[in-house]
């Protein structure tokens, strides 16, 4: 059990008002809100600690170093992980999967194939597009059904000698399923194929064991864990990594540099070029620490718990329907009533205190498949309330009485 209360003293964004009433937060998918031990760490290191990591003898940025690293580790436990190696810094999911396909893609060969799902952010779906260009390898699509789950027999039915890598999101930012990656991954290795799990909506509400999963990378972003923004996460396996070449070039990626030839860096500094976002990457570690000490099975039973009441009152509205009806789903609803354009019922939410989003959420293949615009969605992290869930309901139920 959980002290919501408790909680939420820790998120004082939470206190402030929008359009004159109590705000509801309700856009967790997009950034999840950080607690007090977050900001308060980028405060102190900024007031003590701030200086550059990885280039000095000097004591601020030895110290600096130590907090980044010491997140370093505190992101390997999180997930499992065997070694800080395999733990790559970047600035989010998009950047870390931009990474994979710069450098693991470099050895796809014209006419490979990739197989992705119709339920992948853009984040998953752009950067292979981009290298299609370059390399003109096939693109193939998993499709899913009317619940809102994958197809598994298509998804198998779609391997091939050709097939270099599988990608898919372990849970879907629209629909919120939550997708069986550790039986998809084990299809792909059957076939000796890698796979690459988005774990950007999973991090937050499930326990990540990349060993168990047997995943050859795992992304995902510190802003939708309570942490800040600008930092995110590439997991790779390490014999992955250490034969996948640098995607950007310059200062600490480097063992030694001459204008003929450079020895690049061991891991995890052969993949993290430049000067990183060094204090963000250190809070990042209190982020962890709330989420560890809140416990991910109370935050998960406590989130769902919020998400099945409040869809349960949002199916009572006439002319509501739900997109996303999967047996395994995360705390997230999408959502259209009859009619209706998601923005003017988003506006008229949010002129009742209820931010949640609209629009179609970077899954514009998803929209086409499901034959829409866009949604409102709205999705609940630890600190929502039962009584937030119920603002939700009364917002849409006054929302519908002025639209119809
Ligand atoms: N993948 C999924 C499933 C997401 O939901 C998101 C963000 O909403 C991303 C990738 C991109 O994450 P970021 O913007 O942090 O890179």
């Amino acid at each position: 059990m959980i002290d919501v209360e408790k909680i939420r003293r820790q998120f004082p964004i939470l206190e402030r008002k929008v359009s004159g009433r109590q705000l509801v937060y309700l856009d967790n998918t997009a950034t999840s809100q950080a607690p007090l031990s977050v900001v308060e760490e980028i405060g102190r290191i900024y007031r003590g600690h701030r200086a550059n990591v990885h280039r000095g003898v000097h004591t601020l940025s030895q110290e600096m170093t130590a907090l980044q690293e010491k997140s370093r580790d505190k992101v390997r436990e999180f997930i499992n992980a065997q070694s800080i190696e395999e733990i790559i810094f970047t600035r989010g999911t998009t950047e870390s999967i931009n990474l994979v396909a710069a450098s693991f893609g470099q050895r796809f060969r014209e006419g490979d194939e990739i197989i992705l799902t119709v339920m992948e952010h853009h984040a998953n779906i752009v950067p292979w597009q981009l290298l299609r260009e370059r390399t003109r390898i096939k693109l193939k699509v998993v499709e899913i059904n009317e619940k809102g789950e994958i197809d598994l027999e298509q998804y198998e039915a779609l391997f091939s000698e050709k097939t270099v890598l599988a990608s898919f999101c372990h849970v879907s930012n629209v629909l919120g399923t939550v997708n069986p990656v550790k039986e998809m991954i084990a299809t792909a290795h059957r076939h000796g194929v890698p796979a690459l799990v988005d774990g950007a909506q999973a991090s937050p509400h499930i326990k990540i064991d990349v060993r168990d999963l047997d995943c050859d990378f795992y992304v995902f972003s510190s802003h939708k864990m309570y942490g800040p923004s600008g930092v995110g996460i590439l997991y790779g396996k390490r014999e992955l990594l250490e034969s996948m070449p640098p995607w950007q070039g310059g200062g600490e990626m480097i063992a030694k540099v001459t204008f003929n030839h450079t020895d690049f860096a061991d891991l995890p500094f052969k993949f993290e070029a430049g000067t990183p976002d060094y204090i963000g990457i250190a809070a990042f570690s209190k982020a962890i620490d709330f989420i560890n000490e809140t416990g991910l099975g109370n935050i998960e039973r406590h989130e769902l718990e919020l998400a099945r009441f409040a869809e349960e009152g949002l199916r009572n509205i006439d002319g509501i329907r739900i997109y996303g009806e999967a047996k395994d789903k995360g705390p997230v609803i999408s959502f259209l009533l009859a009619g209706v354009h998601p923005y003017d019922l988003g506006l008229l939410l949010d002129k009742q205190g209820v931010e949640v989003r609209t629009g179609h959420h970077c899954a514009m293949p998803l929209m086409d498949r499901l034959g829409i615009p866009g949604t409102v969605r709205a999705s609940f992290a630890v600190y929502n309330t039962l009584d937030e869930a119920k603002r939700l309901i009364s917002a849409v139920e006054t929302a519908a009485s002025i639209l119809k």
